[in-house]
């Protein structure tokens, strides 16, 4: 929206357009969860995988899997019969859990009460998942199980359901632990030995998304005098390269990317950055070897790369702490939750799949809107049913009651035959109208994801992983160049959130 002041039009070009959040489309918002000043913020940090650079998800998924199953069949003697499986990118969401004691996947709400549980391809039903899962309380931080909680993960996930499910068809005992630990280390090798990262290298738009916007977002920033800084986990060769694609060029002011960032840190090992205390070591960018400094380091220099390092460090030699501070990234436990438990740093994280959840939430605004008016129509059936039942109880106690008159008695055979006949008629409505609720949740679910439904809902509630977006990241938005069209001194506010005693 522009301001409707009758503005001299120089002045008016000068101080630009200001934009309000009604005029940007819901997808393209900066979600708050905490209140948030950004004329407080004073230096503003980067991870850069899945934050700066957002990759093409089913591109990089169907190459992390290649290059897994190479190193299944070549290293640890899988057979080739693996490779011809099916593997689809699209099956796994982000926020579920790997049991690698029975083989399953599995999705929870913030109660970690388990939704649903795919063993293979098959769903679990209720009595199985209860056997499995409702005896005991589930100690998620245990080894058996294991939390996809970065877009890189889904390939695991994909994988090891589609490798349980070969593996029962195949003879002999499965060890579902070994199998995924299989998976993991592939995987791993594959992001550390440089195969993965020398096949994006070499096709940059193949994998990687080009915001054209990024630049003048942070441009923003740095005109309203904040400091920028990345902090990645990539090394730098793999950095610098991502880095250059992505901003290098993009405005005339800033021909490298480096001219963007006041502090470069790669190699930042996240979240030990955050909760050890590693040296700050700077490496040469050509041969990305440490240079030798005289002792520990005690400034970032803006010409300097550096690799390592801690949050201690790091609060000490800028003199910017706790909140004034916002980090963005994507990963929920290295980048958000470890910094929120630990630290004062603000936080905003980038959710890739929030522009599909909010599209596709949109197109079913009407089914969403009638599922919820059958939901509460159903809770009022049943409500009538209890108290139906209730009223047939006392019936029957006076029935029992020898001393009830007969007169009384025969009014009250009638009664009784009335309230059976409604509450029988009652309970069919509310079948029905269960069925009906099935099978709309279930078709507005498959449309997030045919198997798994919202990545941030499951059933009634917040799935785990959208529960931690809301108690961990302060703002969350799908790219960073949505902060463009806001104020660089706004305040976000969080939307109030009734208790349900307040609904
Ligand atoms: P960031 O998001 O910019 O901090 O960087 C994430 C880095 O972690 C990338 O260089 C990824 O290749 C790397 N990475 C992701 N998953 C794994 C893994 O399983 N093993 C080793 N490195 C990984
Ligand atoms: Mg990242």
């Amino acid at each position: 929206m522009v301001a409707s002041l009758d503005l001299d039009p120089t002045i008016g070009a000068l101080l630009g357009e200001t934009t309000t959040e009604i005029d940007v489309a819901r997808k393209n918002r900066v979600f708050c969860n905490r209140n948030l000043r950004m004329d407080s913020i004073e230096m503003i940090g980067f991870d850069m995988d899945y934050t700066l650079a957002l990759y093409h998800q089913e591109k990089l998924e169907q190459l992390s899997m290649e290059l897994t199953l190479q190193k299944l069949i070549g290293k640890h003697g899988y057979p080739e019969a693996i490779r011809e499986l099916s593997y689809d990118p699209k099956w796994a969401i982000r926020g579920l859990m790997v049991d690698r004691q029975l083989g399953n996947v599995f999705k929870m709400d913030r109660h970690a009460y388990v939704g649903r549980c795919y063993h293979g391809f098959k769903e679990l039903d209720h009595d199985q998942r209860r056997a499995s899962y409702r005896n005991e309380k589930i100690n998620l931080s245990a080894d058996r199980f294991e939390w996809i909680d970065t877009l890189f993960g889904l390939p695991e996930a994909v994988m090891y359901t589609t490798l349980v499910d070969w593996a029962d068809k195949q003879t002999g005992t499965v060890d579902y632990d070994k199998l995924f630990g299989d998976i993991r280390t592939a995987i791993d090798e594959a992001h550390r030995d440089d195969t993965l990262k020398s096949v994006i290298k070499a096709n940059l738009p193949e994998y990687i998304a080009k915001d054209p916007l990024l630049g003048e977002t942070l441009h923003k920033f740095r005109s309203s005098g904040k400091k920028l800084f990345l902090l990645t986990n990539s090394l730098y060769d793999y950095t610098t390269v991502v880095m250059s694609y992505l901003l290098d060029g993009e405005r005339k002011a800033y021909p490298s990317w480096r001219n963007y960032f006041d502090i470069v840190i790669v190699g930042g090992a996240k979240p030990a950055f955050f909760n050890e205390l590693r040296p700050f070591v700077q490496i040469d960018p050509q041969t990305m070897q440490p240079i030798p400094t005289n002792g520990e380091i005690k400034h970032l220099s803006r010409d300097k790369i550096y690799q390592g390092g801690n949050v201690v460090a790091f609060e000490q030699m800028t003199g910017i702490k706790g909140e004034q501070v916002l980090y963005i990234g994507d990963h929920i436990y290295g980048d958000i939750l470890r910094l929120r438990k630990q630290h004062m740093w603000r936080t905003a994280m980038v959710l890739q799949e929030l522009e599909r959840e909010i599209s596709v939430s949109e197109r079913l605004e009407a089914q969403i809107s009638d599922l919820d008016l059958l939901d509460r129509r159903h809770r009022n059936l049943e409500s009538e049913i209890d108290y139906q039942t209730l009223r047939l109880k006392k019936i029957q106690r006076l029935l029992d009651d020898p001393s009830t008159s007969a007169p009384l008695r025969a009014r009250l055979e009638e009664e009784r035959k009335l309230a059976r006949t409604s509450v029988e008629t009652l309970r069919e409505r509310a079948e029905l109208m269960e069925t009906e609720v099935d099978s709309l949740e279930a078709r507005i679910d498959r449309a997030y994801n045919p198997h798994w439904g919202s990545c941030l809902r499951e059933g009634n509630e917040n799935s785990r992983f959208g529960e931690q977006v809301n108690d961990y990241a302060d703002l969350y938005t799908s790219r960073v160049s949505n902060f463009g069209p806001y104020s660089p001194l706004r305040y976000f506010r969080a939307p109030r959130r009734p208790m349900p005693h307040e609904i």
